[in-house]
């Protein structure tokens, strides 16, 4: 018997309408005196916002954070931490921005209070990324971990809807790798199911670009409940393929998954019947792959790796780096079965 043990990682979570008001409450639990306020260049109003809230513990605002958390703004922000005598962070933004305050976790020691925009899950998970000389380094480390998570769905409310949606996406992949990952459990494949049920419900009004406030607060009970998921278990081939894809062409994180995600789940979920229909239930649909295809092209998000700009010539080098490294997958996969999930990704095949 050598079945992985379940641990449970802390988190400490208010979630609800409103609850961006708790911002400042949460930082003085977490024992924050002044923290540095992290934010995109287009989120520089919620910054300000979550600023007067903070009142005299906001020290200072960063609006560098960026995709993929380039090192030289790690070090920038670590610059500007040091000079205004920062005792933390609040991430004010998508997982772009959660990650730019994993990293000043993992090395500096700043503990921070997530504040999440958009549906990707990030703030659930003890993984941390960042790039340093086009290489995307990424592993899991517990002290990455938010002191607090603060989910106003209020604050997603500006979210363009095509970030939405595929951050929305994002979230259900993590749930299914979760599903058929070798260490998945009861407490995770019950969360999964309902992580993914809430996400699709929720994303053909998310893509519609004006979704309501109860489809909001669906949405991000999902990412929570699916970053969850993610945090807890060991991804498999959808994600190892998706950081392949990212690393190797440069690729938009939330686009691939979406592109991606009906055909890995046509493939393994044949070899995984609790995962599948598991999936199914949450989708209430026969067919869990098909019915994948029909939410990612019904919500507008992106249908093919050609959309992306993949050239089919590609396809091989990322079948090959794909098969570097072993990973955990409920079935196992060769080179021509690879290339040829590749080939009906690439052109949007439905799966
Ligand atoms: P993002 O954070 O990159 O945001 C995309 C754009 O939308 C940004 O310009 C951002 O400012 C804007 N935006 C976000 N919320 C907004 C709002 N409410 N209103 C207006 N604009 C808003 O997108 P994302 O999909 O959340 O994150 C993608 C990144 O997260 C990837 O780099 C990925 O690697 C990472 N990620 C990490 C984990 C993890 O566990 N470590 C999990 C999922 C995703």
């Amino acid at each position: 018997m050598n079945a992985p043990a379940y641990e449970a990682l802390p988190a400490r979570v208010v979630f609800g309408a409103g609850s961006v008001a708790r911002l400042a409450e949460e930082t003085d639990h977490a024992g924050l005196r002044r923290v540095l306020v992290l934010c995109t260049p287009t989120q520089r109003g919620l910054a300000g916002h979550a600023t007067a809230i903070l009142g005299e513990r906001a020290v200072g605002v960063f609006e560098q954070a960026r995709m993929h958390v380039p090192l030289a703004t790690i070090s920038d922000a670590l610059v500007v931490a040091a000079e205004l005598g920062a005792d933390g962070c609040v991430a004010a933004g998508g997982g772009s921005t959660i990650g730019l305050a994993k990293a000043l976790s993992l090395r500096a020691g700043l503990p921070y209070v997530a504040l999440p925009t958009t549906y990707a899950g990030s703030e659930m998970t003890p993984i941390w990324g960042l790039t340093e000389d086009f290489r995307k380094l990424t592993g899991r480390d517990r002290s990455v971990l938010p002191r607090a998570v603060v989910y106003d769905p209020e604050l997603t409310a500006t979210v363009p809807a095509a970030t939405a949606v595929t951050s929305g996406l994002n979230a259900i992949a993590h749930a299914v790798e979760a599903l058929y990952a070798p260490d998945s459990s009861p407490p995770i494949a019950a969360m999964a199911e309902r992580g993914i049920r809430d996400l699709v419900e929720a994303l053909p009004v998310l893509g519609t670009g004006t979704p309501d406030a109860a489809t909001r607060a669906t949405a991000l009970q999902g990412a929570w409940l699916c970053g969850t998921c993610l945090g807890a278990t060991t991804m498999g081939l959808h994600h190892k393929v998706c950081h392949v894809l990212g690393g190797l062409l440069d690729l938009p994180h939330a686009e691939t998954h979406a592109a991606m995600l009906p055909h890995v789940a046509a493939f393994n979920l044949p070899a995984a019947p609790d995962a599948a229909a598991a999936v199914r239930r949450a989708l209430n649909a026969p067919d869990a792959a098909a019915a994948l295809s029909k939410l990612v092209t019904e919500s507008g998000a992106p249908s093919s790796l050609a959309e992306l700009g993949v050239r089919r010539s590609q396809l091989r080098a990322v079948a090959e780096e794909t098969l570097i490294t072993p990973y955990a997958n409920p079935r196992p996969i060769n080179r021509q079965d690879l290339l040829h999930l590749l080939e009906k990704a690439w052109s949007g095949t439905p799966a």
